[in-house]
């Protein structure tokens, strides 16, 4: 086989995706499950160990300290029929959800889990939003049908309202709780029938074929009948699946099941192989790069810190765009303009690390990270690329950090550096001060930072409130209109991270203002790297 034709055919056995959910609906187990389906845990129960990650944060602390675990689970390559699959965890607890939004700019579909007593979460919507920034392609999995749950066309009415999607049902349900017997698979013509008690290993399904076949009569009983009615109103009242609509992320296919049961959740892994995308195309800052393209190029969509603490060991997460990956390969790293040999690439077959001989677009592969990698940073071979479309949130809390030992200023200084490269939270240095103003989408973050500038810089510092309520990255294409506003808004202005001018507004109001004052001023609640 020539290089063309292995590239295209790796390509086209690679799907890369994300589970979506609201925490407790059942992201963990179906996790869990996929990879038994992968056959990458022969038992399972082994993804249980990172849930401590959104209870408390001591919890978290004592996690960080076996973070062997919670790294190898975070990208996770399996095989299923003849493809290849890339899953990506996103972490549960809403504090880290930049990380998780982060993670949704690298997958090219994504699984969406909802609780069938609960339907539509908060966090769900949140979810949603942010893979409509892209149309991500969605495919949805509706939990825990062995519980009493809500009227399943109720469900399918909630996601088309709520989020916004049309739902077409691949499977519909049989009963539910203790009458759950399985799914009718619409698309199949084809019963599948649920047994108790294999929620931790692989058993053929048992199957009937036909709707209207009596052995679902004499298997089911008068469930069958129920079915076959409820199956009128259901294709009257939902739509038939489309492929198109689904790659367009306008149509998300519906499988029912239980995860903690072991059920459905084939199905729904035999869709990814079926219709989900394969690597897609990237947008760059120059032009639109193919995944066939010969030449290698990718970006850095997440930095994970400490995996092991004896070596100060950070992890630049890349997913591969085009080309492929050879241990050995001479990269450029466009931002700095410097080449670098990459001889020692993690992957994470199986939620083990090893070291890698070879990837292909879709794929994550680890790179080490000597303080200078960032989040959004672009490798290619040889070419000028920036990909685009990984954003910075503006966080919407904010503390002014304040030493403990002013004489470890330096050290406050590299450790927030180092920390905000790797989004674990923002800084900005106000204009008017030399304060230093820590910003987190949530909570957490704070006491995350502290500890860690504790343990890996030896900073102890206390944080303090300060009179920010939201921030705004500015931009300006008029040059005076620029200078005007900067002079006029001085106070309140400062430099990010990464040395970009942001406005730190003291109340909503107060940016509303502003923003009907400066119309020629752009205020962004996100920035692209
Ligand atoms: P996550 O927070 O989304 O990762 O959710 P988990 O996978 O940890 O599940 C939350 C709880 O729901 C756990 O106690 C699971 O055992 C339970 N659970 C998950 N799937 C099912 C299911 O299909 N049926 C039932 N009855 N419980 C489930």
């Amino acid at each position: 086989m020539s290089f063309t034709e292995q590239l295209a055919a790796e390509v086209a056995s690679r799907r890369t995706f994300a589970i979506i959910s609201h925490p407790d609906a059942g992201k963990t187990t179906i996790t869990e499950k996929l990879l038994l389906w992968g056959k990458a845990i022969q038992v399972a129960g082994t993804v249980k160990s990172r849930k401590s990650d959104r209870h408390a944060t001591s919890d978290w602390m004592a996690m960080e300290q076996q973070r062997g675990i919670s790294i190898t689970t975070s990208v996770m390559q399996f095989p299923y029929r003849d493809a290849t699959i890339n899953l990506l965890d996103t972490p549960g607890h809403e504090d880290f959800s930049e990380d998780t939004y982060r993670t949704l700019t690298a997958v090219d579909s994504a699984l969406m889990v909802i609780d069938a007593a609960k339907g539509v979460e908060d966090r769900t919507v949140k979810l949603m939003e942010v893979c409509r920034l892209r149309d991500t392609p969605i495919v949805s999995f509706v939990n825990k049908l062995d519980r009493e749950i809500r009227d399943p066309i109720e469900l399918l009415d909630e996601i088309e309202s709520v989020l916004g999607i049309q739902c077409a049902p691949i499977t519909w349900p049989i009963g539910a709780g203790r009458d759950f017997k399985g799914v009718y698979h619409l698309v199949e013509d084809r019963f599948y029938l649920y047994t108790q008690g294999h929620g931790h290993e692989i058993i053929p399904d048992r199957c009937i074929d036909g709707l209207n076949n009596p052995e679902a009569d004499s298997t089911l009983g008068d469930q069958a009948a129920a079915l076959r009615d409820m199956l009128e109103l259901v294709q009257g009242a939902s739509h038939s699946f489309d492929l198109e609509l689904f790659r367009a992320g306008k149509q998300t296919p519906v499988f029912f099941g239980t995860a903690l049961g072991n059920f459905g959740v084939n199905h729904v892994l035999s869709s990814f192989v079926d219709w989900a995308p394969t690597p897609l195309a990237r947008k760059a800052q120059q032009r639109v790069v193919e995944p066939t393209e010969p030449t290698f190029s990718g970006f850095v969509f997440k930095i994970q810190a400490n995996m092991d603490p004896r070596h100060r060991d950070r992890i630049a997460f890349l997913r591969i765009c085009s080309g492929r990956y050879e241990k050995g390969v001479k990269l450029q790293h466009v931002r700095l303009g410097k080449e670098v040999r990459v001889a020692d690439a993690l992957t994470f077959l199986a939620g083990e690390r090893a070291h890698l001989e070879e990837a292909w677009p879709g794929d994550i592969i680890g790179l080490h990270n000597h303080g200078t990698i960032q989040i959004g940073d672009t490798f290619t071979e040889n070419e000028n690329l920036q990909f685009l479309g990984i954003p910075h949130f503006a966080p919407e809390m904010f503390r002014r950090v304040r030493l403990r030992d002013p004489l470890k200023s330096k050290q406050l200084q590299k450790g927030l550096k180092e920390l905000s490269e790797e989004g674990a939270t923002q800084v900005f240095m106000p204009q008017i001060s030399n304060d230093l103003i820590l910003g987190a989408v949530g909570v957490l973050q704070f006491d995350v930072v502290a500890f860690r500038l504790k343990e890996e810089y030896k900073v102890e510092c206390v944080y303090e409130p300060v009179n920010v309520s939201t921030v705004r990255w500015i931009q300006c294409s008029d040059e005076r209109k620029l200078t005007e506003f900067k002079k006029k808004a001085h106070d309140q202005l400062s430099l990010d991270g990464g040395g970009h001018l942001t406005y730190l507004a003291p109340s909503r109001v107060n940016l509303q203002i502003m923003q009907e004052r400066y119309p020629d001023i752009i205020f962004s609640p996100t920035r692209e790297h």
